[in-house]
């Protein structure tokens, strides 16, 4: 299906969301490179490249609800997400894992619209995306569980209304404070000689643009073994950046880890060789690929704006 009719051809296909499929007003071409920004009133705003907004989908793309969800999230955090695959955009958030997990992005985005008590949120039909929920129906389930757990306001069991109470606002509270606080980014690398302009050249100068406190631990002084010193360090940190070139074991272990606690992770390799011998299974990942130190800089700047900038 063509989504989008291109200039100059007699193409009376609606124009649709890429992702949902919804009609959407005709998108908007970028003059400065191969994207088109999509206003969807599902998922939201996005920039998507022109190769993608054109490939075949006989319907909606694998976990289109989580794509829209992202779109969602990213745009109530005040950002357009640009994006040249669906892996790519899936890795500018953390995928909620559980019901838990959606209702509490509810309670994350309604926090933002109670500047002032007792003016609800009114949700409709298009809202679903800001639970990551497959359609209106789930999302009205969860609301109404909200309403229920007592972190929603019952107006007359309304489940098209969101409002806090004191005991979601506690809630709200208690995930804030879950998070890292501090500025601190692990870098997980191999430490080689001919990868050191890698991290002086790339990583280390896009975290200090972005606000963060570049950490690489000396494995000299450690023994080559990941002891107690790196676990707790990855334990104090914001973000993680590691970098799979070579296919370092410690990397894995430190990406695994970091993961498993549930801080971003961004996965980088070099191109060609290094990246088709990625293991299995973190090919499944998103990974920036780099061919010079200074080009990483620039995509790992840009990724990080996208997802958790300091500044
Ligand atoms: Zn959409």
């Amino acid at each position: 299906m063509l989504h989008f009719g291109a200039v100059g051809e007699d193409n009376v296909m609606p124009e649709t969301c890429c992702i949902c499929l919804q009609e959407v007003n005709p998108p908007t071409r970028n003059p400065n490179d191969d994207t088109y920004r999509v206003h969807c009133l599902v998922c939201g705003e996005y920039e998507i490249a022109d190769d993608l907004s054109r490939a075949s989908f006989s319907s909606r793309p694998p976990n289109s609800h989580l794509l829209s969800g992202a779109v969602r999230e990213t745009n109530e955090n005040g950002r357009i997400p640009t994006f040249t695959r669906f892996d790519e955009l899936l890795s500018l958030v953390r995928v909620p894992k559980n019901p838990i997990d959606m209702m509490d992005r509810v309670l994350l985005s309604l926090q933002k619209t109670q500047e002032k008590v007792g003016t609800p949120r009114n949700y409709t039909d298009k809202d679903y995306p800001l639970a990551y929920a497959h359609d209106q129906i789930e999302f009205y389930q969860i609301i109404e569980t909200l309403r229920k757990m007592g972190y929603l306001r019952d107006y007359y069991q309304a489940n098209n209304v969101g409002e806090l109470t004191y005991q979601g606002w506690q809630r709200v509270i208690e995930l804030g404070d879950k998070r890292a606080v501090g500025d601190q980014a692990f870098v997980a690398m191999p430490f080689r000689a001919d990868l050191n302009a890698l991290y002086e050249v790339g990583i280390k100068p896009a975290l200090k643009e972005t606000g963060y406190s570049p950490l690489r631990v000396d494995k000299t002084l450690h023994n080559e073994k990941i002891d107690d010193y790196i676990i707790s360090q990855i334990q104090k940190s914001r973000i993680l950046v590691a970098d799979f070139t070579g296919q370092n074991a410690g990397v894995y272990f430190e990406a695994g880890y970091a993961m498993g606690l549930g801080l971003h992770v961004i996965r980088t390799c070099r191109k060609g060789e290094d990246f088709k011998n990625l293991h299995f299974d973190t090919r499944q990942y998103f990974h920036i690929e780099w061919e010079e130190p200074q080009d990483l800089k620039e995509k790992l700047v840009n990724r990080i704006n996208a997802l958790t900038p300091l500044k």
